[in-house]
């Protein structure tokens, strides 16, 4: 898939010469497959310990700024040069092999010259690639990691976005601040695309009334191809360099003119570079008005009306809606939609506003706004759900699309979320799988029956002995964190100093990391903090938490919701077993999900339309304690975890209170009893059972594989 468009002509990234064993860092550090290989990460953490920290794990700001003396110092290291050199051929015969994707059931039609294209409005690659905010992002990130394992080929489009989300700090009073920070190409492991004549790509797109420009970056994912369009050129005005300004900010205006170009500009890209996709897939609403540019170029090259290109359209667009709420789904007005589309779709579409309008409305009043699910509901020929209880909701929820038919056969369907296991996995359990499921346990991942075999074989202390080291290492990471942002805020000196004493790696700790947001019920387990607090500090049986998450920069209940929380949090006799990690990312993340006894979800039934941080803690042995709700309600079988509430429909408020208490018995009653149960060995054998099967139950299921082997099979 090198388009001929496409001269690689010299980064403009700062190079720099690396002593002979060192060299093959270079190649290593433009592509992000790095960050999912056995010792990947850890060779480049290996290189500076302490700056690989301060440069957020990117590996390119890690290579120009590593100071001479430690590169001379490393390069004089064999066993280290033998690692660089090994993880170097693996990358290339990663790159190189025809791997197994003929296993995969894949329509002729997919090819390398007509590959599935991947649209989203954000992609959580890496760390060291911010362009994500949370779920949607990281889930992108894994579709495309796995696409790459399977070599399935597909290439991907997004937004560079010049100041990406926004980092979270906690001021003294407990109250969430939002910083954005600049981000600048050239510090990413991004390839600036260039024309024939070696010039930068540009891709023009009228808005309002101007031509806006956008450059064209190119970040390498093992074998697939990630392009950013990014309006931050000397060519536009002011205001339109700021299209790709902010991912989620701005008013509407600049949400619609943003999902312009991810659409129509993304189309335009491809076209330029001479990629013909097999089908298109829109991962959630915001590319929706891709299928428009399309329409728009079958009119022109055939001669033919808007509707009979609209049908031709259809054939090759695929969507995956990710909302359980109608609320979620990004809608504008009429004016708006008008002033930015009026002149558009009279010429380009020979579509009157109202016809347009039409498109993007469920009944077609003239009151309604214009929303981006109905439009791309029309225009694919495939539509799907992230669960199969989010399938249901959403069927429900856009009958009103469809009302001459039952619910039930309204033409949503559903694949459900999976998460990407050797980007989740800590290297400690992968030397576990490799040793008990096989050497080729990622390439097995989607194959139960060899979960369920290597699985039985693994020993309960090897299990056990591993989470160990691992929490240990969680609890470094949660003392480490703490003493910092303490620091950091000027907290007084007695409790900076108490977080090199917090959490003990003996306590039973229970992670709680998500998005500040209603539906979330973060207050839930905050309703009885007397209650609560008698659990964690019980003398026999402790509990700990460690919680993280952002509230959206507008919303202030969620902010006074963190409020509560750190407050509580600062308490003489609970601030030992409580810890807040600020900034809430794809990296702290990676530490939760790898070091905790149970993760913990309370979602508000049926809101969560998957999620898939639960999964990544099954990967890593670690039990989830959950609402049966998501990906959770498929997964949970009674022995594999534990369940928060039952099925019974309640009102919002009856459902809260019963869910809260359903909480606290559980674990009180459950949780607690059986982690603290040991034999004479002290092991807690029925804990560790139930450690493997969550593992071999759930590993196979929720993985990336299964679920982009599952689009392949179903949707492509
Ligand atoms: C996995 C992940 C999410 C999504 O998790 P949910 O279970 O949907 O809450 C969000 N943010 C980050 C940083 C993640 O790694």
């Amino acid at each position: 898939m090198s388009p001929e468009t496409e001269n690689e002509v010299d980064q403009q990234n700062a190079r720099r010469e690396l002593p002979p064993p060192l060299q093959p860092l270079e190649p290593l550090s433009w592509n992000y497959w790095w960050s999912w290989a056995p010792d990947g990460a850890e060779v480049f953490r290996d290189l500076d310990p302490n700056l690989w920290q301060q440069c957020e794990q990117n590996p390119r700001l890690l290579l120009t700024q590593v100071s001479d003396l430690r590169l001379s110092e490393v390069a004089a290291d064999p066993l280290y040069a033998n690692r660089i050199q090994k993880l170097h051929e693996q990358f290339n015969a990663y790159l190189s092999e025809t791997r197994p994707w003929s296993k995969l059931q894949l329509s002729q039609r997919i090819t390398r010259a007509n590959p599935v294209a991947y649209f989203c409005a954000e992609f959580g690659v890496h760390n060291s690639l911010p362009l994500y905010s949370g779920g949607l992002g990281i889930l992108a990130g894994d579709h495309l990691k796995s696409a790459s394992d399977l070599n399935l080929p597909l290439v991907a489009i997004g937004l560079f976005y010049r100041f990406g989300y926004f980092r979270q700090r906690m001021r003294r009073d407990d109250w969430q601040e939002e910083q954005y920070r600049e981000n600048h190409s050239d510090e990413f492991a991004l390839h600036e695309v260039r024309d024939n004549q070696g010039q930068a790509l540009l891709i023009r797109v009228t808005m309002r009334g101007r031509d806006v420009y956008a450059r064209v970056w190119r970040a390498d994912v093992g074998r697939v191809q990630l392009y950013l369009l990014d309006t931050n050129v000397s060519e536009n005005e002011v205001t339109d360099r700021l299209v790709t300004g902010h991912l989620y900010g701005g008013d509407r205006e600049t949400r619609l003119v943003q999902e312009m170009m991810l659409g129509i500009g993304g189309v335009r890209l491809l076209e330029k570079l001479g990629i013909e996709p097999a089908v298109f897939h829109l991962n959630e609403g915001h590319s929706a008005f891709l299928t428009l540019e399309l329409t728009h170029q079958y009119m022109k090259a055939n001669g033919i009306s808007f509707m009979e290109a609209a049908s031709r359209v259809r054939e090759r667009c695929v969507f995956t809606t990710h909302t359980p709420v109608a609320a979620g789904h990004d809608e504008f007005e009429a004016a708006l939609v008008d002033k930015c589309f009026g002149d558009w779709s009279r010429q380009a579409l020979s579509l009157s506003m109202d016809d347009f309008l039409k498109l993007g409305r469920v009944k077609g009043g003239a009151q309604e706004w214009f929303g981006l699910t109905p439009l791309a509901l029309r225009m694919c020929r495939s539509s799907n759900g992230v669960s199969k209880k989010h399938g249901e909701v959403s069927r429900e929820l856009w009958h009103k699309m469809w009302p001459s038919v039952p619910a039930s056969e309204v033409p949503i369907t559903s694949i459900t979320n999976g998460v990407h296991p050797s980007t989740w996995v800590a290297p400690l359990l992968r030397h576990v799988y490799e040793e008990t499921v096989g050497e080729d346990w990622i390439e097995r991942a989607r194959d139960a029956g060899v979960w369920a075999y290597g699985i039985e074989t693994l020993g309960d202390e090897r299990l056990w002995k591993a989470h160990q080291l691992l929490k240990q290492r969680l609890v470094a990471f949660i003392r480490d964190d703490a003493f910092d942002a303490r620091l950091a805020r000027g907290e007084d000196e007695d409790y900076i100093e108490a977080a090199r004493t917090m959490f003990d790696p003996k306590i039973l700790t229970i992670g709680f990391a998500r998005r500040v947001a209603g539906y979330k019920r973060w207050d839930l387990l905050l309703s009885d903090t007397d209650r609560l607090t008698k659990l964690i500090n019980d003398s026999d049986r402790p509990v700990q938490f460690v919680f993280a998450g952002k509230a959206h920069p507008q919303d202030q209940g969620a902010k006074q919701i963190l409020q509560k929380l750190l407050d509580w949090q600062r308490d003489p006799s609970v601030r030992q077993r409580v810890a807040f990690i600020e900034d809430y990312d794809q990296e702290i993340a990676r530490q939760l999900v790898q070091g905790v006894d149970v993760w913990m979800n309370v979602p508000r039934r049926p809101m969560e339309a998957s999620g898939t941080s639960g999964e990544k803690v099954a990967v890593n042995g670690g039990l989830n304690f959950s609402v049966l709700d998501g990906w959770w309600l498929e997964g949970y079988d009674g022995d594999n975890g534990f369940a928060i509430g039952d099925l019974s429909e309640l009102g919002e408020a009856e459902a809260d209170r019963q869910d809260a208490e359903s909480t606290y018995r559980v674990l009180a009653e459950e949780v607690i009893p059986r982690f603290y149960e040991r034999d004479a060995e002290d092991l807690p054998r029925r804990w560790i059972a139930m450690m493997k099967r969550s593992i071999l139950t759930l590993v196979p299921r929720f993985s990336s594989d299964r679920m982009v082997a599952e689009y392949v099979e179903k949707i492509y």
